[in-house]
């Protein structure tokens, strides 16, 4: 499929926000922001044989992965997402109904979230596919990953552990455990959980982000190198599947809820004040933040684990949460 015919698929995408502006077609786009509304930005790429292998993801599970990640992003910064740009790599070897497939899946994806593709790039890879999403929402109060305070409960909301266990089965090429291989190919971002949040705090302190890079990953950015945090592993929702699997496999499970990254769960630190409210939202309290490192994982029966700043993560291959 030649550049052009690429770009008229680009082109056909319904346009949720055209208060916005310009969109494909010109040199660039041109966008209208509201008035001192703050705007949120971020980027992530899918690299081929990196974040994912053609094998086992469809077209359409990687149109929806490349946005959604980005999404994420939003999400934890409690933004509303508005428009994004498509970068596009694709090697000569790729068939035009996978193309084509990629775009509807892409389609379906921004129509179920509502923005609007505005512009992008298009071009031939030498090696695999490459998908550069760079999204922009507008954030009236955003969240940063900064901010907690010892005494601070740590929430979670979604689950964690079943994306890398997808993963695993998936480059294993395991029959069965559809639900974890779901989650590993099509992740949710948690949009509308971080804005009732942010929302029903209001002005009141809150820390949030992603578990794009595990939990672990997210209790080490909550923390910073000062505090610490008292955490209850066997209060971390997790999916039967993940121990399901675990145990058929002889795998050790904490490995994926801990380290296993692209759950896309968020994590959150709150005053004590304002956890009834969290919970009444469907947040899971974890644990506590502590005035001083080390960051405690317990679990009862079992010694506790300790993560320090510089904790090393499970390689799982491709999706390897510490890209
Ligand atoms: P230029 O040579 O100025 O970079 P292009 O021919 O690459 O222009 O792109 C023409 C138009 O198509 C631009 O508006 C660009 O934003 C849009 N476009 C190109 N590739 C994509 C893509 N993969 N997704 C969305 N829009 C695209
Ligand atoms: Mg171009």
């Amino acid at each position: 499929m030649h550049e052009a015919e690429i770009i008229s698929l680009a082109r056909d995408f319904p346009r949720f926000h055209p208060q916005l502006g310009l969109g494909i077609g010109d040199d660039a786009a041109v966008l209208t922001p509201v008035p001192q509304m703050p705007l949120s930005w971020t980027t992530d790429l899918l690299i081929e044989d990196v974040h994912f292998r053609r094998g086992y993801y469809s077209p359409a599970d990687l149109a929806h992965k490349a946005l959604a990640v980005n999404l994420s992003d939003l999400a934890a910064m409690a933004a509303r997402p508005l428009a994004f740009t498509l970068g596009l790599a694709l090697p000569r070897d790729l068939d035009d109904q996978w193309i084509r497939d990629f775009f509807a899946g892409l389609r379906l994806a921004a129509e179920r979230w509502q923005v609007d593709l505005v512009g992008g790039d298009t071009t031939r890879s030498e090696a695999g596919v490459v998908i550069a999403i760079s999204l922009l929402g507008q954030v009236p109060l955003p969240r940063l990953q900064s901010g907690a305070r010892a005494g601070d409960l740590i929430l979670a909301h979604g689950d964690f552990g079943a994306a890398a266990a997808g993963l695993f089965c998936l480059e294993q090429a395991l029959p069965g455990f559809e639900a974890l291989k779901q989650k590993q190919l099509r992740p949710e971002p948690l949009l509308d959980v971080a804005q009732a949040l942010s929302q029903s705090l209001g002005p009141e302190r809150l820390a949030l982000t992603d578990a794009s890079d595990g939990l672990g990953r997210s209790l080490q950015l909550l923390c910073g190198p000062e505090l610490g945090c008292e955490l209850a592993l066997d209060a971390v929702p997790v999916l039967p599947e993940v121990f399901a699997l675990a145990q058929a496999t002889g795998q050790n499970p904490w490995d994926w809820i801990v380290h296993g990254g692209e759950d896309y769960a968020l994590v959150a630190c709150v005053s004590p004040a304002w956890a009834p409210q969290a919970q009444a939202l469907g947040w899971i309290p974890l644990g506590k933040i502590t005035p001083h490192p080390p960051l405690r994982l317990n679990q009862v029966g079992k010694p506790a684990l300790e993560l320090n700043q510089n904790a090393g993560f499970q390689h799982f291959g491709p999706g390897d949460a510490a890209l």
